[in-house]
This record gives structure tokens, sequence and C-alpha cells, in this order.
């Protein structure tokens, strides 16, 4: 029986709010076509000078992992790949689509990183692994690895909306985009709002364990910012598969009250049921019909598809194909010379870039303790650490936090957050700071990539 709205508000204890508006795991079978159509030469990288780590993706992971596997090792021969030719982070990028930060502030040069780094760089895109020969196919040529990392990220779920259809897919994707991957969707998220002259701006949150869960929330917030200081008529709908706001929810509750009354309408428990991309029209479970003048449509998550090339995807209790690893290890189950790590881990951890920076500095040391004849287990594991801003408003720039690390209940065999603590004030002094930490945060982690 669908539940009415009513019933959802009730189940959550929230104040009223209406809307205008397979297992893949192949243990260590390696994929026998594997260079099937792509290139067999070696790419064009220098000669390995010892035992070497290949990373594919350099993201907030990646790129710390190529880091402190150097440092920890410098004669580890170390390979960061990426497809992309130029670093955009997600964090932070919210700001930029919304006009308070220019794009370079988001946008890196991989090239610093190899060099300060002292690791090859290659710009070229994974395409088939081959786990027994230890062999990565790449668009550039093949590339031998004696340790491989596997840090690609996120692919998006469109399943529960399209039900398979690929061109309803495709056309969410190009009109809609949900600008949770960082590069051309970011750019597309700017523009609309730069053109954005009224109406309805759709913003969806969905189910799972998705990329940042405060991301959709302040995005909403600044676009009904912008929409404030522009004095633009328009209004963010927020639909929200989770029954209520997923984390810094107070915080959030009152900045969508104080500041956006007039902007921001909120509706938990909104599971969409369809989506007319044409009509720009969307349907939810509960019987609303919401049109929209334009949107940022973010469907769930799942591991990258990469994964299941590699034959070391399975489904997690949260998303879709991530990584079969050991949680402590980090290590493909079957075939210890693969880690993954980043937004593929199966663990119920904050999918965000201060935890994959944490995360991927013990995983960086795991490695060099691995390569060096040392086994890997619960005993080397560290927790990560989340640390996130949530940028509220613009002017004066001011924000909410959230810090957490994790622990492990031997009894639930999960792991849960520990030491969390969360600052919520964004109309406070400490509100005020956090605006000016956000920046020194984002600083920091680009710093701590590149330098
Ligand atoms: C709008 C937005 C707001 C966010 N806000 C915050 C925040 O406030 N705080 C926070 O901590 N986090 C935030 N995040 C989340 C954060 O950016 C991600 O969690 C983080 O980037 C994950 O890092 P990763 O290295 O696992 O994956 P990614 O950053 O996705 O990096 C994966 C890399 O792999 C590459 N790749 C993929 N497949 C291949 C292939 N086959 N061959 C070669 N390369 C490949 C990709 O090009 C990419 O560069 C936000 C993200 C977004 C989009």
């Amino acid at each position: 029986m669908a539940l009415s709205r009513r019933d959802a508000m009730k189940f959550t204890g929230l104040a009223a709010v209406t809307a205008a508006a397979s297992g893949y795991a192949k243990g260590n079978e390696s994929p026998k076509s594997a260079a099937k159509g792509v290139l067999l030469s070696p790419a064009p990288i220098p000669a390995a000078k010892g035992p070497r780590v290949v990373i594919v993706g350099a993201g907030p992971s990646g790129l710390t992992i190529a880091k402190y596997v150097k440092k920890g090792n410098p004669n580890i021969d170390v390979v960061l790949m990426d497809k992309r030719s130029v670093f955009m982070s997600g964090f932070i990028s919210n700001l930029v689509a919304t006009g308070i930060l220019p794009l370079e502030f988001i946008t890196h040069d991989f090239l610093e990183g190899a060099r300060n780094g002292n690791y090859t760089f290659l710009q070229a895109t994974a395409h088939e692994i081959d786990r027994t020969a230890k062999v990565v196919y790449t668009n550039e040529g093949t590339v031998k690895y004696d340790v491989l990392v596997l840090a690609p990220g996120i692919d998006y779920d469109y399943s529960k909306w399209t039900n398979g259809d690929v061109e309803l897919e495709n056309t969410l994707k190009t009109k809609f985009p949900g600008a949770f991957i960082a590069g051309s969707e970011t750019l597309s998220l700017k523009s609309k709002i730069e053109n954005f002259e009224g109406g309805v701006f759709v913003q969806t949150v969905p189910g799972g364990n998705y990329r940042c869960l405060p991301g959709p929330y302040e995005r909403s917030c600044l676009i009904a910012d912008y929409m404030k200081r522009n004095k633009i008529k328009g209004k963010v709908v927020i639909l929200d598969e989770n029954p209520n706001i997923t984390i810094k929810a107070d915080g959030f509750h009152s900045a969508f009250e104080k500041l956006y009354k007039d902007y921001i309408t909120y509706m938990p428990s909104s599971t969409i049921t369809s989506i007319d991309p044409h009509k720009q029209k969307i349907v939810t479970e509960l019987g609303e019909e919401i049109d929209f003048t334009d949107a940022a449509l973010y469907s769930r998550v799942r591991g990258n598809k990469l994964l299941e090339i590699a034959g070391v995807a399975k489904d997690s209790v949260f998303n879709k194909a991530e990584a079969n690893i050991d949680p402590f290890t980090y290590q493909v189950i079957g075939d210890l010379n693969v880690f993954c790590t980043g937004d593929v881990r199966p663990m119920g951890f904050s999918k965000s870039a201060n935890t994959a920076n944490t995360e991927a500095r013990v995983v960086a040391a795991n490695i060099v303790k691995y390569m060096g004849g040392q086994e890997l287990s619960q005993k080397t594991w560290t927790s990560p650490h989340t640390t996130c801003y949530s940028a509220v408003e613009s002017d004066p720039l001011r924000a909410i936090s959230v810090n957490a690390g994790y622990a492990y209940d031997e009894t639930k065999k999960s792991f849960g957050f520990a030491n969390a603590s969360t600052m919520e004030k964004w109309d406070s002094a400490d509100g005020l700071a956090a605006g000016k930490g956000l920046i020194e945060w984002g600083n920091g982690l680009y710093r701590d990539f590149f330098n």
C-alpha cells in the first residue's frame, strides 16, 4: 500500500511541508577477450624502475594514494591514470555553479601532482583488466602492474526511473544532469542557473548511499540564494527520496525556514514514479505532480562500471556493483594484488572527498607494507575521517559542518559513525567561521593532492 504524505510525515516526525509546485565477483578469472579491440603495445610511459603500483582514477582517492605510496617507499614505481586531462573537483563545485567562486578554484593540473609527487601521470582510459596477466588495457596501450588500485568513482544508476529505457536515460542525462560527477555536468548546471529566469527548479535527492549526502541540500540553498540575490521569481523544489534530510538536518531545515521560506519547498519521501523530460513533469509515488522549468535530476549511484569489467564488483547493501573487497584491507576478495578505494567502497562511509583522502593515506601506507611482504588485516585498518562543510548562504559566506570517524561493530558486522559531531548553527559566529573553514578546507585538499 502506498504511503500517504501524512503517513510519511508522521513516520518521520516532520513538520508539515507542502509543495506548490550479482554478485559479480569472478575470483581470479581473467577476462579472456581482454585484448580484443584495444591496443596491445605498451603505453608510452617509462619502464618500471621497481615494483609497480598502477592506480586507475585520479580523483581524491587515486591522487592521494599515488603521492603517499611514493612517499612511503620511493623505490616503488607509481603510475596514476585518468581519462580526464584536467582535474575538476566535485567538492566546492556547488559554489562554482552558483557563481560564488570562479571555475579556476576547482580546476587543477594533474601534471603538477606528478611533478611534485615524483610519479608518472598517464592520461588514458582503462578499458579492460586482465588480473591473471596483471595488465591494464588502455586507449594508450598496455600497462603492467604488480599492485593495482581501482579508484574510478561512481556511475549513475538511473534504473529506478527508466527501467532500462536507454533513450529516456540519455535524455535525462543530457537535459537535466545530476551534476554529481564533476566536469561537463558542472558546467551545464552553472549555465542553467545563470540562464534561469524564473519558475520551478527541481533538485532530487536519491536513496541509497549516494555521493555527498549534504550536497543536494547545499546546492538547493545556494540556488535559492542566487535567486534571492538576483531577484528571480523562482522556487527550488527538493524531491527527496528519503524520509528526512539525510545529514545536518537541523541546520538545513533552519536555513530553508529562515533564509529561503519563499524560495525552497522541501518534499520528503518523494519517490519518483515517472519523469517526462519533454513536458517537464514529474509524478511521485504519493501522486504529486510537479511541473518544472529546469532541474538537476540526481539519480541513485552505483560503483563505476570498470569494477564489473575487472570482475571485482558485487551489490552492496546500499548500491549496485560496488567493490568486492575486504573492508579492512581494501583488497579484492580472492585477489590480494588489487585494491579498490574511494567512492566505490561498499562500506557505508560517507562518499566524500575528505573520507576518500584520509582513507587513501591509510591504504597507501598499507600498500607499502604489503609490497614489503607484510600481511594486511583488521589490525592494519584505521578509520577514515569525514569532515564536510556545506554552505547555506553566500554573503556573508556561512556554512554548517560535520565531523566523524567510523567504528566497526563486531556484533552487527557493520560500520557506524564514531565520535560524530555537527555544527548546524549557520546563523552564529561558528557559522561564519565555517564559511571561512570551507574555503580553507578545500584549499587544504588541493594542496595535499598536488603539492
Ligand atoms: C556537487 C558535489 C558536491 C560535493 N561536495 C562535497 C563536500 O562538500 N565535501 C566532500 O568531502 N565531498 C564532496 N563531494 C564528493 C567528492 O567529490 C567525492 O566523494 C570524491 O570526489 C570521490 O573521490 P574518488 O577519488 O573516489 O572518485 P572521483 O572523484 O569520481 O574520481 C574518479 C576518477 O576516476 C576517473 N576514471 C573513471 N573511470 C576511469 C577509467 N576507466 N579510466 C581512467 N580513469 C577513469 C575519473 O575520470 C575520475 O577522475 C561532492 C561532489 C559533488 C559532485
